[in-house]
């Protein structure tokens, strides 16, 4: 159908000043991790409404109790792989699971949700004139080859691998999120995370932070992925939440990568958890899963 280059025209009342100062906002994935504190600072402005639609895959109605029946707190059951018709002024579109062992569980659906979840949210901000962040990821990047990573790299990624439905799923979030971009005038934001740890962390989704502390805090061994020496660079998810916002409400589209510059190699961090934790227990070097990527940091 038509090819519009202005952005829709939005409508008189949703221009008026009420609207100005009154922001109904949608999160998808708002049940999750990140998502639940974004919603818990967004519900902090009593000029925002949040709607939070979540199918509940890796989220849970827990992390949203403190909001729930809240007159300016709306919670949707809804699959973003279908259509969704609201009204919104901001789009966080969060959705997707993050922890390597819930992507590959099932990565068709993890691919889906990347693509067809995406392209839906931007025809949802297309119809109603709103503007829409992706949660993008350092994922995007692959194995990199340039480090630190900064956004003008375009990676080095295996687009057949198990990791794929993930780093390659999002990629082509980014794609589709320029391409209304350019051929709608869509206000697009796009952010770049970088491991996050926090709060909230399922404590068996099998990430890093989480699974050495569960592991210390149950005598057990903590298991380091073979070699050990890959690194990572952990933010607290507070400083996410505000960097998203930023992004959001600031003028820049993005890619922007948002993420704590701290590096750590995997020994050293489950050598620190040790000491923190439960000094007694062992570190062991286990397998590792295909394609781990060798070092990440941001520039
Ligand atoms: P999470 O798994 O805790 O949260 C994801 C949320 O999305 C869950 O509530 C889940 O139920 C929901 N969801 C998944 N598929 C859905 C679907 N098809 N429809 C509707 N809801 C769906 O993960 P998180 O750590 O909070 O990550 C949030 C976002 O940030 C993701 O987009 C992820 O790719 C990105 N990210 C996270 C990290 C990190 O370190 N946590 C790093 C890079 C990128
Ligand atoms: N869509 C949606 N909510 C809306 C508008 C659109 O979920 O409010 C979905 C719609 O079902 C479609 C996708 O977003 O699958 C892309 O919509 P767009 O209008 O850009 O494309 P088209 O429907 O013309 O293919
Ligand atoms: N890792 C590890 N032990 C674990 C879980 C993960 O050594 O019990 C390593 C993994 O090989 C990777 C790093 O920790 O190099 C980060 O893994 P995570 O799954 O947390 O995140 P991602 O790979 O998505 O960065």
């Amino acid at each position: 159908h038509a090819v519009t280059k202005q952005p829709p025209t939005p409508s008189p009342l949703r221009n008026s000043k009420f609207f100005q100062s009154n922001m109904r906002i949608l999160i998808t994935g708002g049940a999750g991790f990140i998502g639940s504190h974004l919603v818990d600072r967004l519900m902090e402005n009593e000029k925002n409404e949040v709607i939070v639609a979540d199918n509940f895959f890796t989220g849970s109605k827990d992390n949203l109790k403190k909001w729930i029946g809240h007159p300016r707190f709306e919670l949707i059951r809804h699959d973003v792989t279908e259509p969704l018709l609201i009204e919104v002024d901001r789009i966080y579109h969060v959705a997707c699971p993050a922890s390597p062992i819930f992507y590959k569980y099932n990565p068709v659906k993890t691919i889906k949700t990347n693509v067809i979840g995406t392209l839906n949210m931007l025809g949802l901000a297309k119809r109603v004139g709103a503007r829409i962040l992706l949660t993008s990821t350092s994922e995007v990047y692959g194995d990199p080859l340039v480090h630190p990573q900064t956004e003008d790299y375009w990676g080095n990624v295996n687009p057949i691998g198990v990791r794929s439905c993930y780093d390659e799923g999002k990629r082509v979030a980014e794609t589709l999120m320029f391409d209304y971009h350019r051929q709608h005038g869509i206000e697009i934001r796009i952010a770049r995370i970088f491991n996050t740890y926090g709060p909230r962390m399922n404590i068996d989704d099998g990430r890093v932070v989480s699974n050495f502390i569960a592991q210390a805090l149950r005598g057990e061994s903590l298991t380091v992925q073979a070699p050990g020496t890959q690194t990572r660079s952990f933010c607290f998810v507070s400083d996410m939440v505000d960097g998203l916002m930023r992004l959001m409400e600031g003028d820049h589209t993005g890619p922007i990568n948002i993420g704590n510059p701290g590096e750590f190699t995997m020994t050293e961090l489950a050598e620190t958890v040790k000491e923190l934790v439960a000094p007694d227990v062992k570190i062991l070097t286990v397998e590792n899963t295909p394609d781990d990527p060798r070092q990440r940091k941001p520039a």
